[in-house]
């Protein structure tokens, strides 16, 4: 512990997970030092406005921000921003910026959340090639959709529909070209995934299917994007929405174990005492599940975050949530409670009407007389999803007729 006698925490972040990390430190801790060092100049913010109200233009930035500067100024925190960590040292128990900054600390927490995947191909790096993580990102992408014209948008993802949607709601032209069959393919299926597509090309995108892009054309500026299949669709805008991986390369200096981003046990600690991992870089032990998972959606920034200050503060913590996420793309909202691993079998099983945008989905295994809900789904049928975690976290038998019925009520089956 250093001189003052204070437990010196650093929180290296500066998204969510960072900001809920000094909320569970300061609930058992009034008198600890913190600080929190992010790379952005920005204090701690979530992310999903980004892609919706901001990137409209319903919204300020600042809807984005977790807490005020003054907030963090009233909860004795020492925020750096614009500086990134760039090393460890678990011997010293120190931590060293950009700028040369030598920061010691007793407790540490990685937050440094995910960044995105990068598009390799000729012209990737020609002006007007956007991709969205940041705040940054965001606002400037809004200026390019404000301006109209025509926007391709590289990868059917979650972040590719959403900005789709954002973009088609600024009157632009939306292309959108995934090279798997569907939408959203690895997680939802074929049925849901076709029900992604169809409701966007009902909103006037154009989705260009199970085609690759090999390249981008422009001289000064990105003009046209060429497919696998030697199509060239004109563009004033790219956004490229090909994935993210974990932001490990300082977890890495710190010797922590790594796979599939910093692997912690359920009480978010990592592989060396006094380090702590959360948010989409943390790949958790979950006792729920039966394995590592790693989530990359707010709820864990949120939740795993917070855990994972009140597990530095030395409080008995378990981070056993069941996964969830939510999108809103035009007028659907939904939201996705569970997990069903890559190398599970699942069943779909449907509730309600999936032409009319109002309906439930269920990815099922079989189990006694009926079928187990590994997770689900809502399109525009709120107030449903505790009911859905509720059958995930108590493993419920129920039967496969009823859980396609909209007449029974959920809780019922729960
Ligand atoms: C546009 C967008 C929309 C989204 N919408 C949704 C949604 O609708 N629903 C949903 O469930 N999820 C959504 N997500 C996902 C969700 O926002 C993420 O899961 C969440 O942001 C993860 O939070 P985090 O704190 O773990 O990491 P991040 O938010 O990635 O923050 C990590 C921070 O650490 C900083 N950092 C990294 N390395 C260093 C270093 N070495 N030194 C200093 N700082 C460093 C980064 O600069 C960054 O500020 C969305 C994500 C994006 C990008």
């Amino acid at each position: 512990m250093s001189d003052d006698d204070v437990v010196q925490y650093v929180i290296i972040g500066g998204g969510l997970a960072a900001a809920r990390a000094v909320e569970g430190i300061r609930e058992h801790d009034r008198e600890g030092a913190i600080t929190v060092v992010s790379a952005e100049p920005h204090v701690p913010y979530e992310r999903p406005p980004l892609s919706k109200d901001v990137l409209q233009g319903k919204a300020e930035a600042d809807v984005a921000f977790t807490h005020p500067e003054g907030w963090y100024r009233a909860q004795g925190v020492t925020l750096l921003l614009g500086k990134a960590a760039t090393a460890i040292s678990v011997d010293d128990r120190t931590v060293t910026l950009a700028d040369g900054t030598v920061l010691p600390w007793d407790r540490l927490l990685l937050a440094t959340g995910s960044v995105v995947r990068r598009l390799d191909v000729p012209g990737g790096d020609l002006p007007g090639v956007t991709y969205l993580r940041t705040m940054d990102d965001s606002l400037a992408l809004l200026e390019r959709l404000r301006n109209g014209g025509d926007v391709v948008v590289v990868g059917a993802g979650w972040i590719g529909l959403e900005v789709a949607a954002a973009a088609r709601q600024h009157g632009c032209t939306v292309t959108i070209i995934e090279p798997t069959a569907a939408p959203l393919l690895a997680v939802m299926g074929e049925r849901i995934g076709t029900w992604f597509a169809d409701f966007h090309v009902a909103h006037g995108v154009k989705l260009l299917l199970g085609t690759g892009v090999s390249g981008f054309s422009g001289t000064h500026h990105v003009t046209g994007v060429q497919t696998d299949a030697g199509e060239t669709i004109a563009a004033q805008t790219v956004v490229v929405g090909v994935g993210i991986r974990p932001s490990t390369e300082l977890a890495e200096t710190a010797g922590v174990a790594i796979d599939n981003g910093v692997v912690t046990e359920a009480a978010l600690r990592t592989s060396i005492a006094g380090i702590w991992a959360a948010g989409d870089v943390a790949n958790w032990e979950s006792t729920l599940l039966g394995r590592h998972v790693r989530v990359e959606h707010w709820a864990n920034a949120n939740d795993s975050g917070l855990a994972a200050g009140r597990s530095m503060a030395g409080i008995d913590v378990t981070y056993d949530p069941v996964p969830f996420f939510f999108s809103d793309q035009y007028d659907a909202g939904l939201e996705y409670a569970g997990y069903v691993p890559r190398d599970t079998d699942s069943e779909l099983v449907v509730r309600g009407d999936t032409a009319g945008n109002e309906f439930m989905a269920f990815w099922v295994v079989p189990e006694g007389d009926g079928v187990r809900v590994l997770a689900g789904m809502h399109v525009n049928v709120w107030d449903t999803i505790d009911a859905v975690q509720a059958l995930i976290r108590e493993r419920t038998v129920v039967s496969r007729e009823k859980l396609a019925d909209p007449s029974v009520p959920l809780g019922e089956l729960a």
